[in-house]
């Protein structure tokens, strides 16, 4: 028996692929960067799509990996989420924007900050509470903090969306609907969500320039959150002509490459000086 599976194992290991195992080790190394101080924040400015004033940014996770050099958070947020580690990483963010929130408002800069909620974070009993230490914690009023969760996620569950968002909004945090398009809210939910903001998906801003659909399906998206009193943010803004088509159709803030890739908080600091003079 022991050897039948000893060789049950061996053919296991076999069949592990390179994927798999590329996986197991980064969920290791995962776990120590969070006590190794490894994650970073970088930061990308949402402008104020009329006078190009920064009206906030988004906190964006990067892992500064001692060998691998910086690595984006759609490689290892799966792996965190899959090994449990996704909470811990999740409250790291909370405090981490708070503080540096702080630190700007210090140096004279006040806007609003974004981080990215995920769905194990709407399930945490804890979230609101987390929250309120953190902005407590760091001086922060709570409607500097915006919250994003992607569509897809607040309809996965919706009675889990209604009671985090219904905490989230009591304590006075902004909240906005990330990704919009891709998922299939319902218009009477979209309605029930205490959101302010509404962020269209970078797939239809790609295609805003070539393509009339995308330009008709954008254009409906705006009157409808205007309508429904949200603000909208498109993202992946690129192009000259993606900015003026959505100037155009009254989408309030831009964000993207052609104005800002993410950077660490001390860039963004010079960044934001920089267009003040
Ligand atoms: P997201 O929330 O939709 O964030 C926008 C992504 O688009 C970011 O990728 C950003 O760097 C990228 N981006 C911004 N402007 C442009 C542009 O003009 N062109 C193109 N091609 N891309 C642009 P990033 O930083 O790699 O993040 C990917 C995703 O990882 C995020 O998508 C978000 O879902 C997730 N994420 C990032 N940070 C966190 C976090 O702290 N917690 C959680 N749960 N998820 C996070
Ligand atoms: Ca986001
Ligand atoms: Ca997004
Ligand atoms: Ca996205």
């Amino acid at each position: 028996a022991k050897r039948a599976g000893g060789n049950s194992c061996a053919l296991f290991e076999q069949h592990m692929d390179a994927r798999a195992l590329e996986q197991l080790s980064l969920h290791t190394e995962l776990r120590q960067a969070i006590a190794q101080g490894q994650l970073e924040l970088h930061y990308q400015p949402k402008l104020d799509s009329r006078r190009g004033q920064i009206r906030g940014v988004e906190a964006l996770l990067r892992w500064r990996h001692p060998q691998r050099g910086l690595i984006a958070p759609d490689v290892f947020i799966p792996i965190a989420e899959r090994f449990g580690l996704i909470s811990e990483i999740g409250n790291w963010v909370i405090d981490e924007a708070c503080r540096q929130m702080q630190l700007w408002q210090q140096a004279g800069l006040r806007m609003r900050v974004a981080i990215n909620l995920s769905v194990h974070q709407l399930r945490q009993s804890d979230l609101v509470e987390r929250i309120a230490t953190a902005l407590r914690r760091h001086e922060i009023e709570a409607a500097q903090l915006l919250c994003e969760i992607t569509e897809s996620v607040a309809m996965e569950d919706v009675k889990t969306t209604l009671r985090a968002f219904g905490g989230l909004g009591e304590l006075g945090v902004y909240l906005a609907i990330d990704d919009f398009g891709t998922g299939y809210s319902s218009l009477s939910y979209l309605r029930r969500l205490p959101a302010r903001q509404l962020k269209i998906d970078r797939s239809f801003i790609n295609d805003l320039d070539l393509s009339s659909d995308a330009r008709a399906v954008v254009d409906a998206v705006i009157k409808l959150a205007h309508a429904l009193g949200l603000s909208v943010v498109a993202e992946g803004v690129e192009t000259p002509a993606q900015r003026d088509i959505l100037v155009a159709l009254d989408c309030d803030e831009l964000q993207g490459y052609l104005f800002a890739r993410p950077m660490p908080a001390q860039a963004l600091l010079d960044w934001a000086a920089g267009r003040d003079r």
